[in-house]
């Protein structure tokens, strides 16, 4: 293979994005990574191929829902989606995920899988992706029927936790969202993620629907447990759903929140004193009609906020870049947008790719 200098607007380098940077390719790995005008002096006289706005480590999905497969993009009121989600119920699972993985933009991502446990197996045991299963916990029954959802929880755990394999996903473990589990089950579910060093996912401050629900025990989320014969005493009130999170110890486990649209700047504070992530799916909230993070109160108060697409159900597709264009419309900068798309790593809690000579062509990822 000819030796050939690659470029781009920015560079990735030891976790920063460098401008003016290169790389030399040779020999199907890189070569060396340094300055551009560095390395032209170092090779003269080799051709430059300008790969783009990226050159570095692959980006992160940080939090998708691969069991939803395809699932048309709803777009309409929130409580509505989740009437739109539990309708579709039947049709989640392994086939659906196979359906989706050709169309994923990235191979390392954060995915909450629900209900189907041969996918899970799958994807710990077979599938070329890394990153994180989040196995999903949701329940409002009575103690007894917790109980045993908890045992059955805690054995398929213990049994997928000796899957993993080098190189492939991990096991974690998602309480759905503040509102779908009793705090009994949430403080469980927290419970065996610590015991067992799960990472953790939870959907929280999404809409103005939880914030309600939180606050007065009224609105959308109210009334679908009213339809659905929930008892309604199930939360307390007058508290933000990270508030309640925080008051009930989940917070501790420095879970990754997904969403966060739906906060104040109190609440920032105590994600960041907790040192809890975010994951941010920002053409999901606008499709829910959820509203936008405000961004820049996670940057102020130090909270790492990664990107994630969320389920097909709710975006158009499963390429973060995606999420990267429309903050990018939304006048924020490459190297933010970029910082985001990187930071899944971080809020998936795994290491992040060494970067540099050594590195081979095929895992460079320009965009
Ligand atoms: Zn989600």
């Amino acid at each position: 293979m000819k030796r050939s200098l690659w470029t781009a607007k920015l560079v990735y380098d030891d976790g920063a994005l460098r401008s003016g940077w290169a790389l030399l390719a040779a020999d199907g790995a890189a070569q060396d990574l340094g300055p551009l005008a560095e390395l032209q002096r170092r090779y003269p006289g080799l051709p430059l191929q300008d790969k783009g706005v990226y050159l570095g480590p692959p980006l992160v999905n940080a939090h998708t829902h691969l069991d939803l497969g395809l699932l048309p993009t709803f777009k309409g009121d929130f409580s509505e989606f989740l009437e739109y989600v539990i309708s579709n119920s039947g049709l989640r699972g392994l086939a659906a995920a196979r359906q989706a993985i050709p169309h994923l933009g990235q191979r390392v991502l954060g995915s909450i899988a629900s209900n189907d446990e041969a996918l899970v197996s799958w994807l710990l045991s077979e599938a070329e992706l890394e990153g994180v299963v989040y196995w999903e916990v949701l329940g409002l029954l009575p103690k007894q029927g917790e109980r045993e959802l908890i045992a059955r929880t805690a054995a398929l755990l213990h049994r997928w936790k000796a899957l993993e394999r080098p190189g492939g996903m991990r096991l974690g473990l998602s309480p759905h969202a503040p509102y779908s589990l009793t705090p009994s089950l949430m403080r469980a579910t927290v419970e065996m993620a610590l015991e067992l060093d799960l990472p953790l996912q939870i959907h929280a401050a999404e809409s103005p629907a939880e914030v309600e629900y939180f606050a007065r025990r009224s609105g959308p989320i109210a009334k679908f447990y009213d339809k659905h014969g929930l008892p309604a005493n199930l939360h307390p009130t007058g508290l933000s759903p990270i508030e309640y999170l925080a008051e009930l110890g989940v917070l501790d486990a420095r879970p990754t929140l997904v969403h966060g649209v739906q906060v104040s700047e109190n609440d920032v504070r105590t994600i960041a004193a907790s040192a809890s992530t975010l994951v941010s799916c920002p053409r999901s909230n606008v499709n829910l009609q959820a509203g936008l993070p405000s961004y820049d109160l996670y940057r102020r108060h130090g909270v790492t906020v990664a990107l994630g697409t969320d389920s097909h159900a709710s975006a158009e597709s499963l390429d973060v870049r995606d999420e990267a264009y429309f903050l990018l419309e939304a006048g924020f900068s490459e190297v933010e947008v970029l910082r985001m798309a990187l930071a899944g790593y971080d809020a998936l809690r795994l290491p992040r790719p060494g970067f540099g000579k050594g590195t081979p062509l095929g895992q460079v990822e320009f965009w």
